[in-house]
């Protein structure tokens, strides 16, 4: 449930994508009247049908790039935005049009030799967005720009970029720089490898024959029929998962699946983790500090590694007692099962969560599922953020698209486009196996819009398959949304290096989980979870129970998070000498969570937000913070009216990443955020 990180591990800029020479060539053509084709420059799938022509469009942003670096060094005089600024955003945005569009193509392309240009296409971007943060010409020429009468973004782009130029170690002398220039090369290639070693191992187990689908509901069950040999087929994605997880009665076909899932890319990862620690640590040692923790956190909201250590702990305080509370309730329950029962283990949770809450909230969440057919959910997301924020989304007839399956849509504002996004939304072999927002180009006014991609792995997308949706696959369908809004909306500006989701990223995720508030409200539900057969809406009162439900476990699985932030710094706050993955991970897991670790897993090999966000998963409790205090704002008796949603749009997603994190907060909240809201959601009272 993330951005997609980019492969430049020096300056936490997110990755973007198009045909440079097309896009300032169609940027001044009239925008047509609605409902017509798509308009403005050319979608950026357009002139990509084959991986041939995909690797000269993808060239060619990178000779544009390389000719607008070319054109502000040669400028001569005085160093102005004009001759200076405009052309280094260029160089920019050309640059991570390449790098943005291989790395959607290296994670998503059906076929697997496409993949493979990408993945070389990707590096070579890659090479040269570094190779820009490290040259001391372009630093000084912008250095040089006087911005005292500029306007407020201009003058934080300029403060940001030079301080990305020194955190890339630009001072540094030419022998250290070139080391650095190798360190960055290297790493991005040994996190190409972990992303693709978690993206090609999907594994399967198999089942003697139906009766070990006991418990799992009627169209699972449908859609799983036994092959010739008799036997059931069921894999470690997503739509089979979490069904499995949370209804087979068979408690080994869970422990299977699980056993599997969580050793998902192991024991090929095992090195490759090691090896991008040791690089991403040799890289903080060169650019002055102790540990790439101290390195990573310096440009974030928190600040240093010290701050972040606090907030786990401080984490850690709030969930672990009353986790082990709830821990005790779900004990209690496997023993009316089992009256000998000591332990509830991992692959146990969500069963046993399940019946809990049907039991004491008289909720079931196999009676809402019926409600949540995919087409209906997916037309449900468009509805109710096109009424939040005052938008039109018109689907593209007939745009070319690198899978069959995924749709492209236009956002228009009034007569105004906005930017367009993609929908890959159904599992396929090779393809990402997570749900991420992908960037594919960061808009910039007068040079092109902002283009995203959803990359999901949800249910349905096949012939005569309802789809029918768990509500946590509805939920990550709204918040990978919102980073969608979040980066359409945000995209309207100039500078396109801090466009859109490229904001402070403990700050990213906060968007995201905001908007998964309105898939709990049973007003905003209502108008499209409807019963996949008869259409009627979801009952008031069923809604009311899964909340009151929902309430219940939120410590334990809060917990979780804390104890996956607590491993993704550790992992990077000392010495990788020092550094054992398994070891740390199995010491690290009892101080967090009551639930006893899985014997013989290691699901650090697929944890891939230990490339992304590398030491700062804490990210996503961080947000989920100031996204409880701003819902606070929000009138929870209507949901959908756009008052509140307008303000929201223009004081927090539309500067994007043009001012500090903390101001949009402020002048959204009318106030610094706080931990109120937050503890009071975590204590169930909310
Ligand atoms: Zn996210």
């Amino acid at each position: 449930m993330s951005i997609a990180a980019p492969r430049r591990s020096a300056r936490p800029v997110l990755l973007h994508l198009l045909l440079s020479a097309l896009a300032c060539l169609f940027a001044a053509a009239p925008v047509r009247a609605a409902g017509g084709p798509s308009v403005g420059p050319a979608p950026f799938w357009a002139l990509s049908p084959d991986s041939g022509a995909f690797r000269t469009s993808m060239e060619a942003e990178l000779s544009a790039a390389q000719a607008s670096l070319d054109r502000m060094l040669a400028a001569g005089g005085r160093r102005t935005v004009e001759n200076t600024l405009v052309p280094y955003n260029l160089a920019v945005l050309h640059g991570e049009n390449a790098a943005y569009g291989s790395h959607l193509m290296e994670s998503t392309h059906p076929d697997s030799a496409y993949r493979a240009t990408a993945e070389e296409l990707t590096q070579k971007a890659s090479q040269f967005l570094d190779a820009l943060n490290l040259n001391q010409a372009a630093y000084r020429a912008i250095q040089a720009v006087d911005v005292s009468r500029a306007d407020a973004a201009t003058k934080y782009f300029v403060e940001r970029t030079l301080l990305d130029f020194r955190r890339s170690g630009v001072d540094r002398d030419e022998a250290t720089r070139k080391e650095i220039a190798t360190l960055l090369d290297e790493i991005t290639k040994t996190g190409q490898e972990f992303a693709k070693n978690i993206r090609n191992d999907s594994r399967t187990i198999q089942l003697a024959g139906p009766r070990d689908l006991d418990g799992l509901p009627e169209d699972f069950i449908r859609s799983h029929a036994p092959g010739p040999d008799g036997k059931i087929s069921l894999s470690i994605e997503y739509p089979d998962l979490y069904p499995v997880l949370r209804y087979a009665t068979n408690g080994d076909v869970r422990r299977r699946l699980m056993h599997e899932s969580q050793n998902r890319a192991y024991p090929a990862n095992m090195s490759v983790l090691d090896s991008l620690l040791v690089k991403r640590y040799r890289l903080a040692r060169i650019l002055g500090y102790p540990t790439w923790a101290d390195y990573i956190t310096e440009d974030k909201m928190i600040e240093t590694a010290k701050n972040a250590a606090d907030f786990i702990d401080r984490l850690k305080e709030t969930t672990f007692r009353r986790a082990s509370d709830e821990y005790a309730v779900y004990l209690k329950r496997k023993r009316e099962d089992d009256p000998a029962a000591t332990q509830v283990d991992r692959w146990e949770i969500s069963y046993y969560g399940r019946l809990v809450r049907k039991r004491d909230f008289d909720f079931d969440p196999q009676e809402i599922r019926p409600y949540l057919p995919f087409e209906r959910v997916k037309q449900g997301v468009l509805d109710v953020t096109s009424k939040m924020f005052g938008l039109t989304y018109k689907r593209i007839a007939d745009a070319a698209v690198w899978d069959p399956s995924v749709e492209a849509y236009e956002v228009w504002d009034g007569k105004r486009l906005l930017g367009r996004f993609y929908l890959d939304l159904h599992p396929r072999p090779g393809k990402y196996n997570h749900a991420a927002k992908f960037t594919i180009r960061q808009g910039a006014t007068g040079v092109q819009v902002p283009e995203h991609a959803l990359v999901c792995n949800f249910p349905g997308g096949k012939p005569g398959d309802p789809g029918l949706m768990e509500h946590s696959d509805v939920q990550t369908f709204f918040h990978e949304f919102g980073h969608l809004i979040h980066a359409i909306l945000g995209g309207q500006g100039r500078w396109e290096p801090v466009a859109g989701t490229a904001v402070q990223r403990d700050f990213v995720e906060a968007p995201s989980q905001l908007l998964e508030e309105w898939t709990l409200d049973p007003g905003v539900l209502r108008t499209f979870a409807k019963h996949y057969q008869t259409g009627e809406p979801v009952p008031t009162d069923l809604v009311a129970r899964m909340r009151r439900a929902d309430a219940f476990g939120r410590a334990l699985g809060m917990s979780y998070q804390a104890y996956l932030a607590a491993l993704s710094f550790r992992l990077y706050d000392q010495p990788p000498d020092q550094v054992d993955t398994d070891r740390i991970s199995a010491q690290l897991e009892p101080q967090f969570s009551p639930i006893p670790e899985m014997p013989d897993t290691h699901k650090q090999t697929s944890f891939g937000h230990l490339d992304g966000y590398s030491a700062v998963y804490y990210t996503y409790a961080w947000s989920l913070v100031i996204a409880k205090d701003m819902f606070s704002r929000f009138d929870r008796a209507n949901l959908l009216d756009p008052t509140v949603a307008k303000r929201y749009r223009d004081q927090v997603l539309a500067p994007g990443g043009s001012m500090p994190a903390k101001e949009m907060v402020r002048n959204f909240l009318g106030r610094d955020y706080d931990f109120t809201a937050f503890d009071t959601w975590l204590a169930g009272k909310d």
